[in-house]
C-alpha cells in the first residue's frame, strides 16, 4: 500500500510505501517524522488511517477530476459537428463511443481510500479490504471539515498571540513557528 500524506511542517505531499513492518512516516523534503498509528494496518489490510488513526475512511475512484466530464463534453461537441453536416450515423457513433469510454474508464479505474479527518490517501492492495469502506458520506465529511476549520482557526490565533507577545516584549527571541 502506498500512503499519500501532507507534511505538517513543510506542506510537502509525501508518498510512502507502508506495511505492518514500517514504524514511521518520514517527510522526504524536511525530514519530519511521525510514528504510524498503531493497529492501522493489520494482516496487510488497512484498518484505520496510518497517519491520524481515525477509522472514518471513504473510497472514491482514483479518477482525475474532470476527465469523465471532459470526455462527455468533447463527445458532445464532436457529434454536434457531424449533426450539423447531416451525418446521423457518425453523430450517434461519437455519442455512444464517448458514453462507452466513460463507462469503461469508470469501471477499471482503481479506487483510493481517503481519511475523512486528515485527507491522507491510501492506494494499492489491502486499502479497501472486502469493500469495508463506503463512498463519501456528506454528513461525516462535513463534521470533519468543520473540525479542520476550527483547528486552523486555533492555530492561526495561537500564532498571532505568539507574534504580538514577542512584539510587546521586543525580545530577540524569534516567535514560535507554530
Ligand atoms: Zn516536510
Ligand atoms: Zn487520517
Amino acid at each position: 500500500m502506498e500512503l499519500t500524506w501532507n507534511c505538517p511542517e513543510c506542506s510537502a505531499i509525501a508518498r510512502t510505501a507502508v506495511s505492518e513492518s514500517l514504524s514511521e512516516l518520514k517527510c522526504p523534503r524536511c525530514g519530519y517524522d511521525r510514528p504510524i498509528a498503531a493497529g492501522s494496518i493489520v494482516a496487510r489490510e488497512l484498518a484505520a488511517c496510518p497517519y491520524c488513526a481515525s477509522a472514518d475512511l471513504y473510497v472514491q475512484k482514483d479518477f482525475p477530476h474532470g476527465l469523465g466530464l471532459a470526455i462527455v463534453v468533447v463527445g458532445l461537441s464532436v457529434s454536434t459537428v457531424f449533426y450539423y453536416f447531416d451525418m446521423p450515423f457518425w453523430t450517434m457513433f461519437i455519442l455512444i463511443l464517448s458514453a462507452v469510454l466513460d463507462f469503461v474508464l469508470y469501471k477499471y479505474v482503481p479506487e483510493v481510500t481517503i481519511c475523512y479527518r486528515c485527507l491522507t490517501q491510501c492506494r494499492g492492495e489491502g486499502s479497501n479490504p472486502g469493500g469495508r469502506y463506503a463512498p463519501f458520506d456528506l454528513a461525516i465529511g462535513e463534521r470533519y471539515r468543520q473540525e479542520r476549520i476550527r483547528a486552523e482557526e486555533l492555530r492561526s490565533r495561537a500564532a498571532a498571540e505568539a507574534d504580538s507577545a514577542a512584539n510587546r516584549l521586543d525580545s530577540p527571541i524569534e516567535p514560535r513557528a507554530r
